[in-house]
């Protein structure tokens, strides 16, 4: 979203609320008009991505808001009135949706309103609905609100489209021919969970345990017909919303703070299949580097613990750089990296790793004013055998950095050749 126009004559209402959205959008472009005729004016100079507008203005009564829908702008209606009907006619003009003026929240509202409206952007909701009319219905609102819209008129319509495109979420009926909306959820479940393919199931059935069957077998919520625009509005807003959270969750899971790297629990997720991959293909080998920062402890002693983070993030930050794309770099530990490098014998995960030594000693990591800290790191590199399990992977590459520190440090060496079963039985 680049540029926003507030519609509105109260000048300290307008006031405030452009200063709650440049304060948590500093680079949106805020135009404020007080009447539809400045409005109009600043329409003809410039395209606007959404507009907040007053319901009473001193040169209209209401009508604008239809007029900026009609034209295509999403809208965003301001407003005092409460009562159910006239609500209703405004949801009708297809609005994104109202913000209740008398509401102190300090537009908080809005904000998320916003915050949801750039998040819609890369999603898409997957409508299957067998009457024509709900089915445009429910399409025009959800494209109001910038979500990307497919639509099919039964279940199995439905699972064909999901065969080949990428779907955020469902939106189903329930009655319609060939698979009704049940056995659709059924067949989405058995392949996508319900967080990572919401659905929300609609029906006018009045059979009383519907919902309940929906809820079991796995939809997210459910909506009863007849409901109202602002209903089905919430109800999708809030399914996003928890699927937003959830997937900032997930990634906060195998996320490392201090450094931004991936964790130990993400190695954890990917290594099995990349030791897979490596069992299967003999011509594909699978190596492992761990990378231990060389007297951290004094670092840390001298200088302060927050200077140690600042050294566990520019190394941090080199070592990304300098890994491919399929290496699966991870912070492994208080001061240890760790990188997993699919494809790649031991003689060439130890050009690897002495690469990011050479790298990491010829950092001048910025203190205060002029002083520069420099550090070194010692490695242990591993290639992984068959029938070679993870741990004992990081144990062999572990052994080998022992290794490297007892001889000095600030070197790789590379873990010895894994007995191999004869050997083993000529003991
Ligand atoms: P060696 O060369 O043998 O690896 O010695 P070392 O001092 O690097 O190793 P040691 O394991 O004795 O100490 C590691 C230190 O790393 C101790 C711990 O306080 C520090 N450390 C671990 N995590 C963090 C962190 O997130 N921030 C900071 N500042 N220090 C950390
Ligand atoms: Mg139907
Ligand atoms: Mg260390
Ligand atoms: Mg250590």
């Amino acid at each position: 979203m680049k540029r926003l126009l507030v519609i509105e004559d109260d000048l300290f209402y307008c006031k405030q609320m452009v200063r709650a959205v440049r304060r948590k959008y500093p680079d949106l472009l805020i135009d404020t008009a007080t009447t539809m005729r400045e409005a109009e004016t600043a329409l003809q100079k410039a395209s606007y991505d959404l507009i907040v507008a007053d319901l009473m203005l001193p040169d209209s009564e209401g009508e604008h808001i239809a007029s900026l829908v009609e034209r295509g702008h999403r809208v965003i209606v301001l407003t005092g009135i409460t009562d159910y009907r006239s609500k209703e006619q405004l949801y009708r003009l297809d609005i994104v949706d109202y913000i209740l003026k008398s509401e102190g929240d300090r537009f908080e509202y809005l904000l998320k309103l916003i915050a949801r409206l750039e998040n819609n952007l890369d999603k898409t909701v997957l409508i299957a609905e067998d009457s024509r009319s709900a089915r445009a219905l429910f399409s025009r609102m959800l494209k109001t609100q910038n979500l990307r819209v497919l639509t099919a008129a039964n279940g199995k319509e439905a699972l064909k489209i999901l065969e080949s495109e990428a779907v955020d979420l469902i939106l189903s009926d329930y009655n319609m021919p060939d698979i009704d909306g049940l056995d659709f959820l059924k067949a989405v479940r058995k392949e996508h969970s319900m967080i990572d393919l919401p659905f929300i199931a609609i029906s006018s059935d009045e059979g009383n345990d519907t919902v309940a069957t929906f809820l079991k077998y796995g939809a997210n919520d459910y909506l009863k017909k007849p409901f109202s625009k602002e209903e089905l509005l919430c109800r999708i807003n809030n399914t996003l919303d928890t699927l937003d959270m959830l997937s900032q969750l997930r990634h906060s899971a195998i996320t490392d703070a201090l450094t931004g790297l991936f964790n130990r629990h993400y190695l954890y997720m990917v290594a099995p299949k990349l030791l897979a991959t490596a069992e299967r293909h003999p011509d594909q080998p699978l190596s492992l580097a761990i990378v231990d920062i060389d007297h951290f402890k004094t670092i840390n002693d001298t200088h302060g613990h927050l200077v140690g983070d600042r050294v566990l993030r520019a190394i941090a930050k080199a070592l990304k750089k300098s890994v491919r794309e399929s290496d699966v770099l991870v912070r492994f530990g208080g001061e240890e990296f760790l990188v997993l490098m699919p494809n790649t014998d031991l003689k060439r995960a130890f050009i690897v790793a002495e690469k990011l030594r050479a790298l990491v000693d010829g950092l001048q990591i910025p203190l205060k004013r002029q002083e520069r800290l420099h550090v070194t790191v010692s490695a242990g590199v591993a290639q992984h055998v068959p029938g070679m399990g993870l741990d004992p992977l990081i144990k062999a590459a572990d052994d080998a950095l022992y290794r490297a520190k007892a001889k000095g440090r600030n070197r790789v060496v590379m873990a010895e050749e894994a007995p191999t079963k004869s050997t083993k039985a000529s003991e």
